[in-house]
C-alpha cells in the first residue's frame, strides 16, 4: 500500500467491515482491516473467517414487497459484496434468502485477502485510534470488553448494552424422519423445511415445560431488554398460552400429510449448511440452560434422540446511542474522522449491517476523494434507515431493522385502498427509481 493520503481504517472484519473495505478498495482507497479473530475471539463466532453470520443462516425474504426483500435489491444496485457472494453460497429455502454460512464467510476472507490495497491485521484494537485519516468502527455487537470501555470517550454518554439470544442447531442424521414432514409453508419452495406437528395436548405441554424451565440468569439492570422480533422463546411463551402457537410455532400454511390436516402447532427446522447435515429449530432463540434445552427439545416428535451442534444461547449486544453521536453519512458529529457502521451503529440484522457498511464506506470514500456527499433519499430503504438511526428518539433508542413503516408514505390518495402488498410494491418501486438516480448523481 502506498501513502496515507488515501487511506482508511476499519475496525472489526464482520459484515459490515468486510462491505466497507469492499467499497473503498473498489474506489483507490487503502484499507487497513482490522480483526480481533483468531487472536481474541466472541462468545458466538466460530471461525476466524472474515464476514461470519454468527446464528440463523437467512438473509431474509427475497419479494419486493418485504422489507429485507427491497433492502438486498437496493444492495445489490449498490454492488455490494457481500450479497454478491452470498448468491454464489445459497441452499433452498422457499422464499427466503439462506446460504451455507461457514462456506460463504470461507470466500469473503479468500475474495478480501485478495484485494490488492486491502490488508488485513489480525489484532484486537482497545483504544480509538487518534490517526489523521478516516476510521470506520464496525466492532459489532460483541465489541471486545476493553475497546468498548473506551468508546464512551467518543459516545458523550455511557454506551448502551442489552441481551439477545441464539437457536440451536440440531445434527441432521439424529433426526427421525418418520415423525416428520417436509414442506414449504403454502407450497412456496420445495420442501424444503422440516416439520414438526404438534398436537394441542403436546403444545400445552411444551409450553408448561418451557415456563417451568431453569433459564441463564440476567443481571438485574439488563432484565426486561429483548428485542420484540429477537425474542427467547420461553419469554414469548411467559406473555400467554397461545403466544406461540400465533408466533414461530404457527401452523398456517402446512398440512401433515399423516393426517391430511393443519396440525395445532409446528416447529419448523431449516437447513443451516449446503451438505444438508445440519438445522436448524427456527425461531427457538432461548436462554434455558443447555441441560434442560437436551430436556426439553428431546420431547419434540422426531427429536427424541438429537444431537445438538449447537444450544441456544443469550449474548450481549452492543450498540451506541446513534442519533445523539452520527450524522446521515454515518459519522460522528464531534470527530469528522470516525464513521460506525454495522450493528454496533444502531441498525439490527445482517442485511442491515451490510447495508450500513456499504454506505459508510461510500461516504468515507465520498469525503477522501474531494466529493459533494448528497444525503440518500429518504424514500429508499437504505436512506430510511440512516434517518431512523440518526433522528429516531434517543432517549428510548433501539436498534432497528429495515420495516416499510420506516419509509415515508407515498402520495396515494388515502381513499384509494389498494392492498397492503400492492401499496409496498408501488413504495418499492419508488425507492428503486430513487436510488439509482442517487448512484447516478454521486458517480464513483
Ligand atoms: C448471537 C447473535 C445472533 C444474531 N443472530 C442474527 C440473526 O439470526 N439474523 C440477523 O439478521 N442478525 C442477527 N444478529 C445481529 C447482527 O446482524 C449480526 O451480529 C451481524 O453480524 C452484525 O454485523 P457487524 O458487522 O456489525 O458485526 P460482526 O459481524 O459481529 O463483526 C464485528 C467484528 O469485529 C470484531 N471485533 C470486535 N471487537 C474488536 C476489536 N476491539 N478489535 C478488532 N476486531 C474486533 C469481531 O471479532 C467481529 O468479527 C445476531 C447477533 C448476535 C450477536
Amino acid at each position: 500500500m502506498t501513502g496515507n493520503d488515501k487511506k482508511v481504517m476499519i475496525i472489526g472484519g464482520g459484515l459490515a467491515g468486510v462491505e466497507a473495505a469492499y467499497q473503498l478498495s473498489k474506489r483507490g482507497i487503502n484499507v487497513e482491516l482490522y480483526e480481533m479473530r483468531p487472536v481474541k475471539t466472541t462468545d458466538v463466532h466460530s471461525s476466524s473467517f472474515l464476514g461470519e453470520m454468527v446464528c440463523s443462516n437467512s438473509l431474509g425474504a427475497t419479494q419486493l414487497s418485504t422489507g429485507a426483500g427491497l433492502l438486498k435489491e437496493e444492495l445489490k444496485m449498490l454492488d455490494s459484496f457481500f450479497l454478491r457472494i452470498a448468491e454464489a453460497n445459497r441452499v433452498p429455502a422457499g422464499s427466503s434468502f439462506s446460504v451455507d454460512r461457514l462456506h460463504l464467510a470461507e470466500n469473503i476472507t479468500e475474495e478480501i485477502e485478495k484485494l490488492p490495497n486491502v490488508r488485513v491485521i489480525r489484532e484486537e484494537i482497545t483504544d480509538i485510534p487518534t490517526v489523521d485519516y478516516p476510521v470506520i468502527i464496525a466492532t459489532g455487537p460483541l465489541t471486545s470488553g476493553r475497546f468498548a470501555e473506551n468508546l464512551s470517550i467518543l459516545t458523550l454518554r455511557k454506551h448502551l448494552f442489552f441481551y439477545d439470544a441464539t437457536s440451536p442447531i440440531i445434527n441432521a442424521e439424529s433426526i427421525d424422519y418418520e415423525k416428520i414432514f417436509r414442506a414449504s409453508r403454502y407450497d412456496k419452495g420445495e420442501a424444503d423445511f422440516i416439520n414438526i406437528p404438534m398436537s394441542e395436548e403436546q403444545y400445552n405441554e411444551f409450553v408448561q415445560d418451557l415456563l417451568n424451565s431453569e433459564k441463564v440468569e440476567l443481571h438485574e439492570a439488563d432484565k426486561d431488554v429483548f428485542f420484540d422480533a429477537c425474542l427467547p422463546i420461553e419469554e414469548i411463551a411467559r406473555r400467554g398460552e397461545m403466544s406461540l402457537a400465533f408466533g414461530p410455532l404457527k401452523p398456517v400454511g402446512l398440512v401433515d400429510p399423516g393426517t391430511g390436516k393443519m396440525p395445532f402447532a409446528v416447529v419448523q427446522l431449516r437447513q443451516d449448511d449446503l451438505k444438508k447435515n445440519f438445522f436448524q429449530m427456527v425461531g427457538f432463540q432461548t436462554r434455558l440452560k443447555w441441560g434442560e434445552q437436551k430436556r426439553i427439545f428431546r420431547k419434540l416428535p422426531g427429536l427424541e434422540n438429537a444431537e445438538f451442534e449447537r444450544f441456544g444461547r443469550i449474548h450481549r449486544n452492543t450498540y451506541i446511542n446513534a442519533p445523539l453521536i452520527l450524522n446521515k453519512f454515518y459519522q460522528c458529529k464531534l470527530n469528522e474522522n470516525i464513521y460506525f457502521a454495522g450493528q454496533i451503529c444502531g441498525v439490527e440484522g445482517y442485511v442491515e449491517s451490510v447495508c450500513s457498511g456499504l454506505i459508510a464506506g461510500i461516504f468515507t470514500a465520498l469525503r477522501i476523494l474531494g466529493e459533494p456527499s448528497y444525503n440518500l433519499p429518504e424514500n429508499t430503504a437504505c436512506g430510511s434507515l440512516v434517518n431512523y438511526i440518526c433522528q429516531a428518539d434517543w432517549k428510548d433508542f433501539r436498534p432497528t431493522k429495515f420495516t416499510f413503516g420506516l419509509l415515508p408514505e407515498s402520495n396515494e390518495p388515502k381513499s384509494k385502498r389498494i392492498k397492503k402488498k400492492l401499496k409496498k410494491e408501488h413504495k418499492a418501486g419508488i425507492a428503486l427509481e430513487s436510488l439509482e438516480k442517487w448512484i447516478k448523481k454521486i458517480n464513483i
